[in-house]
């Protein structure tokens, strides 16, 4: 047997079993040594049966007096119990429903129990215990060690998985180690090897520890070799030369109907300086809802085209491509500068001519015409402009809400240009200290902090079951002014659709027995993106009076006339995620608010929700979520193909600062890592998992 052996060919894994363990993306020997416990039970101190206590976690060893099957009286249960003895005193066992147990542990066997004791019927006993019987002392599994707890699902059980495991950990000698010797040295770390027969069955909790900070650094010092390696490949790419035209882009900031925050100044000039440099930029604007990124990015834009190239304005859903157009030709009016939009059911573009109103023509047209250079800038979704249009003379591209937007991608919409264009994402995301250099190592970063001036808080109140009455009754008074409301959905861990069920459940509620007079429509996961776009548009177009949703809504939609924010089960969610909810209110001339539902009483909830009223931006919500809550809620892990030790350890800044000063120093040495080509490959195979292009 070895490493690449398809466990279908161990003989203990009959084919049900290797069936679910391929749910579980188990094939080989290998992937069950990398298929890790997710917390231990300390079942290492075996305690004198006499000295046990009521109501503590005890590992026992005796030999058994008695054991048999009975039924409980009333709820006919089968019931095993057992009486263990040592030398000072002893002990009942109950399982329930496991009758075939007495035919393994068999009177007159020594076996280690471990589990918790309570007091019942006078006597002492443990109840649904671990067990094991003790032939050889030192090499226990499941009791009187510390014990590895696996992810049980898919109907395997931890028992199973120790069972099957140990026996191949002596194969973990035989993984190969891509971490330079050195580093392991500095960083005090143990070998793979050692890390991954520590991990499942560690002699010591310490060794435990050490073990998931040893593989944690090998996950996040691939992160970084990928983002570190993405940074250098693009510092070597030529790009356009967008010289900065100093007196156009005061002119245009003085055009504006408002005065520029400092933060928007900053990160203009952030990101005008890169737009000068012979190398592409690659930069994320990170800024809360309604900052005022786009200004940012006009501005940009601006410069690129009066500099002679094409700007491209990707927007994750239609209404917001259409929004971005809207604002860019109201903005860019007086520079008869050619904008077009193209989404799947909207494509026209402002007209020279005709003053400046927007006409439709084909969406060909639109391909056509920017191939030839006649548009200056084209916004659209994503998908529709990666497909179907070519550029002449691309030079900038503008993302709204996707982080990456690799070289090579960039390098297709150009086919065979020698330069690749400049990119700017943008994101609402506030993405903690960590995360970003961690995860987002090869972007720059330029953030806005400052909300512009003049905007009115949103009023917001935690309100409890009590108080519910009123707050609906609030909202009925908001919308006989004319206004509209959100309500989002209480998170569901579980799945989408039985998120989108509750979602209906609650607009079938609130429609019958709270609000039979208004129109309330829905909004959830597993709508089409058509359908979604299509209910956000109505609401918009205040064709609804509430839209009911789950945590899909929109980031970024601008609804000025909605008012009322009311989140269901607001403490299921990150504090980050309620402050972008309550992003979606307040962007109008009008008093907004947001309530936030709880049923906790706890006090902490209490607190925690609390910081939403006293918070001063999104990124101190957002540290203070990574802390509470890991950082699952900025990168879904599935999503990102994020290794779960390395981002258990993404909360702390130090440890990631010295995988990135271990990642930085080989790199500087070997650039293609040619004088270590497992860690190459460990690289390769990881950029491809992680879907970095
Ligand atoms: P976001 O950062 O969420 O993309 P937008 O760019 O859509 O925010 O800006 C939100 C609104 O604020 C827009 O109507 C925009 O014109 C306006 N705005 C932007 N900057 C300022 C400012 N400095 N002062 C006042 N209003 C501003
Ligand atoms: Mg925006």
């Amino acid at each position: 047997m070895n490493l690449s052996t398809p466990i279908s060919q161990i003989s203990r894994i009959g084919p049900i079993y290797a069936k679910r363990l391929n749910k579980f993306g188990i094939k080989e020997v290998k992937d069950l040594l990398f298929h890790f416990p997710s917390r231990y039970q300390d079942f290492s101190k075996i305690t004198p049966i006499g000295k046990v206590g009521i109501g503590e976690t005890v590992t026992v060893m005796g030999k058994i007096l008695d054991i048999a099957n009975t039924r409980t009286p009333r709820k006919r249960m089968n019931l095993t119990e057992a009486i263990i003895e040592d030398a000072s005193g002893a002990i009942v066992a109950i399982w329930f429903n496991q009758p075939f147990l007495v035919q393994n542990l068999r009177k007159g066997l020594n076996v280690v129990l471990s589990g918790k004791t309570t007091f019942s019927n006078d006597s002492l006993s443990l109840s649904s215990p671990s067990y094991e019987i003790a032939t050889q002392i030192q090499n226990l599994s499941h009791t009187g060690r510390i014990v590895p707890i696996y992810p049980e699902t898919a109907g395997i059980t931890s028992r199973w998985f120790r069972y099957i495991i140990k026996p191949l950990l002596p194969l973990a000698d035989k993984i190969p180690e891509y971490l330079p010797a050195e580093i392991l040295e500095r960083n005090d770390i143990p070998p793979l090897s050692r890390a991954l027969a520590d991990i499942h069955f560690p002699q010591t909790l310490a060794d435990s520890e050490g073990a998931k900070k040893r593989i944690a650094f090998g996950e996040l010092f691939l992160i970084q070799t990928v983002a570190l390696k993405e940074k250098l490949n693009i510092q070597k790419q030529k790009a356009p030369k967008i010289k900065l035209d100093v007196a156009l882009a005061k002119e245009f900031v003085s055009s504006l109907p408002f005065k520029l925050t400092d933060s928007q100044r900053n990160a203009a000039w952030e990101i005008l300086q890169d737009l000068e440099k012979p190398h592409p930029m690659n930069r994320l604007l990170e800024g809360d809802v309604g900052s005022g990124k786009t200004i940012v990015a006009t501005l940009a834009a601006l410069e690129a085209v009066k500099s002679g190239y094409q700007v491209a304005i990707l927007a994750p859903t239609e209404i917001l491509a259409e929004q971005h157009f809207n604002g860019l030709s109201k903005f860019l009016e007086p520079y008869r500068i050619t904008i077009a939009i193209l989404t799947r059911s909207a494509h026209k573009r402002t007209s020279q001519k005709i003053k400046y109103a927007p006409f439709k023509i084909s969406k060909t047209r639109v391909a056509k015409e920017t191939g030839e250079g006649k548009i200056d800038i084209i916004i659209g979704t994503h998908a529709i402009i990666q497909e179907t249009v070519r550029f002449k003379n691309l030079g900038l591209i503008v993302i709204d809400e996707q982080h990456r937007f690799g070289v090579e991608q960039r390098a297709r919409l150009l086919r065979g240009k020698s330069a690749i264009p400049h990119l700017l994402s943008m994101t609402a995301t506030p993405i903690p200290r960590t995360l970003s250099l961690a995860i987002f190592g090869d972007l720059d970063l330029s953030l806005i902090t400052q909300m512009p001036r003049g905007r009115k808080k949103i009023i917001t109140k935690i309100v409890a079951p009590a108080g519910r009455t009123q707050a609906y009754e609030f909202i009925r008074n908001q919308i006989n002014e004319g206004r509209q409301a959100f309500v989002i959905c209480p998170l569901v861990e579980e799945s989408e659709k039985i998120e989108g069920k509750a979602a209906k459940k609650e607009q079938e509620k609130l429609q019958k027995e709270i609000f039979p007079d208004l129109k309330i429509s829905l909004l959830h996961g597993k709508m089409k993106g058509k359908e979604k776009e299509k209910v956000m548009q109505t609401f918009k177009d205040r064709e609804a009076d509430i839209l009911v949703s789950t945590s899909v809504v929109e980031v970024g939609i601008d609804i000025p006339n909605a008012t009322v924010m009311l989140i269901e089960g607001a403490d299921r969610f990150g504090l980050a995620q309620l402050y972008q909810f309550r992003g979606r209110v307040g962007r109008g001339e009008h008093q907004s608010y947001c309530f936030l539902f709880t049923d906790s009483t706890a006090k902490t909830t209490r607190q925690r929700l609390k910081a939403l009223i006293t918070a001063k931006n999104s990124f101190e919500l957002a540290e203070e979520d990574l802390k509470i809550r890991g950082p699952g809620d900025f990168i879904g892990s599935r999503q990102s193909g994020m290794p779960s030790f390395a981002m258990a350890s993404l909360s702390d800044l130090e440890f990631v600062k010295s995988v990135r000063k271990e990642v930085e120093s080989v790199l500087l040495k070997d650039p293609d890592l040619t004088s270590n080509s497992l860690l190459r490959e460990k690289y390769e195979n990881f950029r491809k998992e992680i879907h970095f292009e």
